[in-house]
């Protein structure tokens, strides 16, 4: 019998959590954004579920490559653009449309020799100073851009860095604004946070990425369900061995839990290796047959521990879910176990580990 531990896509959920993508911008197109292996969950998994979708948009062109597999006819954009000249070729042959962010990548394409002209996305650097032409120097790609045989059509993006938080894109949105004010061309602005949070930003394609996967972006100021996301990764593992303490009795690596009354912990198949943070202290929220419980200890590579004093019918077998939706239909949301190791969902998704089995679910 393999180890009791896998991860369920839930296809369902992730063409829900576009709809609500579409609900928040009814104007624009989406591009459901499929970087990093869509966001753990695998691009071929996925698919399905983000076929709704106006086009995709990634970093790599084997990804891209692997998009075309499916048959996919549609958009798809590189967000980072080119990373070397010869990137351009496989542009030409699959019909990429690119993100253009520095000079380097306007030398690149005018030395490109291709039939078909590009559809490019110039990036601007409104203030997340990451990647983009400055306000003062993006009027100038653009004219160069815009005087390129190899080049067709060319909208405008950025990207914000506070979309999420108080700071919020008023000040990056006002730059935008002010430097391509006369200049045509779709644009691009939005992320999953701004999509959500901002409705009110003017653009022709948003870019929805975590909130397609079921996590609010702007966690815990929101969650999930307040935003109508549904879990489309679900990370299930089963209790091994169940052990009665005593009060004063330890629990795992360095002894960092010490029980206070007598207790019973249940020892589930799943650690640092599955991709579960090891960050995660005690108390971290679990579901155990559905209900909530939490952990005890240290998380270690193959095992963790989890609280079952209060559920006398948990023992040997029982299901734990480490986020996601339990099969009792009870949800655990990742965005609530990313917080417990101080980071974001973003993370825990990317870093599922690739000796987990994983099934695509409803
Ligand atoms: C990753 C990425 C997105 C998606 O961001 P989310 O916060 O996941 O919605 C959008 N735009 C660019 C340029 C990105 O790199």
């Amino acid at each position: 019998m393999p180890r009791p531990i896998e991860a369920l896509i839930h296809v369902p959920a992730l063409a829900h959590n576009l709809s609500r993508a579409r609900a928040a911008a009814p104007d624009a197109r989406v591009w459901a954004v499929v970087k990093a292996n869509a966001y753990g969950h695998g691009i071929e998994r996925a698919f399905d579920g983000l076929r709704g979708a106006d086009g995709f948009a990634l970093l790599d062109l084997a990804e891209a490559e692997r998009v075309r597999a499916l048959g996919w006819r549609g958009p798809i954009l590189l967000l980072e653009g080119c990373f070397e000249q010869r990137d351009l070729e496989l542009c030409s042959r699959l019909d990429l449309w690119h993100a253009v962010h520095c000079t380097e990548q306007i030398d690149w394409l005018a030395a490109h020799k291709t039939h078909q002209p590009h559809r490019v996305f110039l990036k601007m650097n409104s203030g997340m100073n990451r990647l983009g032409f400055r306000p003062d120097a993006f009027r100038g790609a653009w004219t160069r851009l815009n005087a390129l045989p190899q080049v067709d059509e060319i909208s405008l993006m950025t990207h914000f860095s506070d979309a999420d938080g108080p700071r919020g894109i008023a000040h990056q949105v006002a730059v935008f604004d002010t430097a391509t004010r006369d200049l045509p061309g779709e644009r691009s602005l939005s992320n999953s946070a701004a999509t959500l949070r901002h409705a009110g930003v003017a653009a022709d394609w948003v870019r929805a990425g975590i909130l397609s996967y079921g996590s609010a972006p702007d966690h815990p100021e929101h969650d999930a369900a307040a935003w109508g996301l549904q879990p489309a990764m679900s990370l299930r593992a089963r209790v091994l061995a169940v052990q009665a303490l005593q009060p004063g009795e330890t629990v795992g690596y360095g002894s960092s839990f010490q029980a206070e009354s007598p207790m019973r912990i249940g020892i589930v198949a799943c650690g640092y290796a599955d991709g579960y943070p090891r960050h995660c202290a005690t108390g971290t929220p679990v579901l155990v047959d559905g209900a909530r419980s939490r952990t005890v200890g240290r998380v270690s590579m193959d095992m963790l521990a989890v609280d079952l004093s209060e559920l006398p019918g948990a023992g040997p077998g029982s299901e734990v879910t480490l986020w996601g939706r339990a099969s009792s239909g009870a949800v655990l949301p990742i965005d609530e176990v990313a917080r417990s190791a101080g980071t974001i969902a973003y993370e825990l998704m990317c870093a599922l580990a690739a000796r987990v089995p994983v099934r695509v679910s409803d």
